[in-house]
Parts: structure tokens; C-alpha cells; sequence
């Protein structure tokens, strides 16, 4: 489903990426770890197109990103559904409008059947009844599963997650990672940047250690959190375990 070939990035003279390759097949979970500023949000942002990488390329479903082909560029990236840290919701609006508005504006989605799909994933997350509420009256953990809700709204192929929890009070981690573990569960194609190890281990397929822009380790789950392979996962895993 996605196949990213020698990318790098850089800002400045610093180097966020250095020729990283990963391939996600479809319905797997890969959770991206590795400590601050290794290149984690730079690699899942160049998956969603929020990145341009200077040097190697991606594919979305076989198909070559190609922002000159705009109209493509543009399909490819509404099969995607981007969950930020901080939620991103619109202030201003309603759950309800934030889960209608780019129903209607981007995919010309009718009125009736946008808030249709909108009370099916609200009711999925179980804020159904939070409809009418403006997102100033909700807390971290329900924007959460509100701006997941939004994005499942779009009918993505895919759903990347930057770091979803890191802004949550600790006792609502839980009730956003059930949400996501349920999706998974469900066959959803996932790419997850987390440091919430225990839901990496029981819930990822995948595991793909960053450090210094390379990918410096890559397993399946359970292999990786038992038998890390190099020192510097080791080192990374005896101090957030
Ligand atoms: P992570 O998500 O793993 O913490 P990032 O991908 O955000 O790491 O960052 C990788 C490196 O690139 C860091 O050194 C960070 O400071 C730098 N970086 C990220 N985004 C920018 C930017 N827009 N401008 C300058 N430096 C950036
Ligand atoms: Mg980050």
C-alpha cells in the first residue's frame, strides 16, 4: 500500500531523513519508534505529502507521488486520514460540522447522507451524543476520537497517527488507544507514530526504530520488544520500559 524508496530530508544542514525505505502492506499496523527528533514525524508527514523529500520517492497504491499531477496528488492524498497530536479541529464549528465539512466541500458529499456517515463514526467512537457540543467543551481524549472520527469520515485506505496520545492526560490515553485498536482490528492499514509502548507491542505488527534519520531497526513486534537486535534499541527500550 505504501512503498517509500530512499527518501531523505533535510532542513538546513541537518539531515531529519537519510535514505530511509519502508514498504506497509495492506491491513498491517507498523508503529514508527524512536526518541525526539530522530525523523519520526518527518517520515509519516512525507507519507501524507505534508513533506517533500529532496531525493527518493514514494508510492501510495502502485502509484508514484507526483505533485506536478495535481488532480492524482490530490486523490491519492484524500484516501489518507492524518490524526495530529494536537487534534486540529476546527474551533469555530460544531463535532457535527467538523465531521460534515470536508464530506461536503472536498468529496461533494450531500448534506443528509455527510451527516449520515458523520453520527456512524461518531456513534463508532461513542460520542454520538456530543453532536452539537463545540470542541472547547470536550476533553483531549474525546477531541481525540472526535478528529479520528472526522478522518474515518473521509473513507480513507489508510490512517496515520502522529503521536495521538502524547497530549492527553494519562487517563484518557486509554480510551483513544481502544479506538485505534478496534480500527486495526477491523483491517485498517495503520502507521503509527507512538511512545506508548505496551499498545505498540500488543497492538503493532510492525516495528520500525528511528534514530538520527536512519532506520535503525525493523521487526515484528513482539521479536523487537523481546530481542531487540542493535544497542541503540536496546538503550532506547531500557529507559521508556
Ligand atoms: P521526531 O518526530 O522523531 O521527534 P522530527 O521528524 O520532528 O523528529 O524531526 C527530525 C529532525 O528534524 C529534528 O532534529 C527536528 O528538529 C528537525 N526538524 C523537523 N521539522 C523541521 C522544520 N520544519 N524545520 C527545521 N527543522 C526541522
Ligand atoms: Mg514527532
Amino acid at each position: 500500500m505504501i512503498k517509500v524508496e530512499h527518501i531523505s530530508k533535510q532542513f538546513g544542514s541537518l539531515k531529519a531523513l537519510d535514505d530511509v525505505s519502508l514498504e506497509v502492506s495492506k491491513g498491517e499496523i507498523v508503529c514508527l519508534l524512536g526518541p525526539s527528533g530522530s525523523g519520526k514525524s518527518t517520515l509519516i508527514r512525507a507519507i501524507n505529502g505534508l513533506e517533500t523529500p529532496e531525493s527518493g520517492k514514494i508510492y501510495f497504491e502502485g502509484e508514484e507521488y507526483d505533485k506536478n499531477n495535481a488532480a492524482k496528488y490530490h486523490q491519492q492524498r484524500l484516501k489518507m486520514g492524518f490524526v495530529f497530536q494536537h487534534f486540529n479541529l476546527f474551533p469555530n464549528m460544531t463535532v457535527l460540522e467538523n465531521l460534515t465539512l470536508a464530506q461536503i466541500r472536498v468529496k461533494k458529499v450531500d448534506e443528509k447522507q455527510a451527516k449520515d456517515t458523520a453520527m456512524r463514526y461518531l456513534t463508532r467512537v461513542g460520542l454520538s451524543d456530543k453532536r452539537d457540543e463545540y470542541p472547547n467543551k470536550l476533553s483531549g481524549g474525546q477531541k481525540q476520537r472526535v478528529a479520528i472520527a472526522r478522518s474515518l469520515c473521509m473513507n480513507p485506505d489508510i490512517m496515520l497517527f502522529d503521536e495521538p496520545t502524547s497530549a492527553l492526560d494519562p487517563e484518557m490515553v486509554e480510551e483513544v488507544l481502544e479506538v485505534m485498536q478496534s480500527l486495526g482490528k477491523e483491517g485498517m492499514t495503520m502507521i503509527i507514530v507512538t511512545h506508548e509502548m505496551g499498545f505498540a507491542r500488543t497492538v503493532a505488527d510492525r516495528v520500525v526504530f528511528l534514530e538520527d534519520g536512519h532506520i535503525v531497526e525493523e521487526n515484528e513486534a513482539e521479536a523487537f520488544f523481546s530481542h531487540p537486535q542493535s544497542e541503540r534499541a536496546q538503550l532506547f527500550l531500557s529507559k521508556v520500559m
